[in-house]
């Protein structure tokens, strides 16, 4: 092995990542080569030092930062709009619920119905309609 592949080498070396084979080698070619140890002792000093440096502390308001970027996404926008629009669906249903109820509580005055369901739901809202009305002209 020659010194340019023993160097393309070194790192890996360094880091313990070489199989025993090509580990093999590159020490073989250390034992006779005062060139190539020197670069890798300069490779283990450098290693020591990044090493010996402490990962930087993370800002406090890294969290907060991320969450609100989180937020902005339009690919998490999306599902959330999903939602949104399903429970938009979800209380027009209600709502229409709440009609035909009304409807058929108080009768066609309040909201017209089809014709085939309004003789249905209108056969015992008569009276109903008739208190209502006179409730809310103040007679009863
Ligand atoms: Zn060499």
């Amino acid at each position: 092995m020659n010194c340019s592949k023993v160097r393309r080498l070194l790192s890996s070396y360094a880091d313990g990542e070489l199989d025993s084979r090509a580990r093999d080698a590159v020490e073989l070619h250390l034992a006779g080569c005062a060139e190539c140890r020197n670069e890798l002792a300069e490779l283990q000093a450098d290693s020591n030092l990044l090493q010996a440096e402490p990962a930087p502390e993370p800002s406090p308001f890294l969290a907060g930062r991320v969450l609100a970027a989180v937020k902005r996404a339009p690919a998490v926008k999306r599902p959330s709009g999903l939602v949104a629009a399903v429970l938009t669906g979800a209380v027009a249903a209600v709502l229409v619920a709440v009609g035909l109820w009304l409807g058929t509580t108080l009768g066609k005055g309040v909201i017209s119905q089809p014709s085939g369901l309004e003789s249905l739901l209108t056969v015992n809202a008569e009276p109903t309609l008739g208190s209502y009305y006179s409730s809310l002209l103040g007679g009863e």
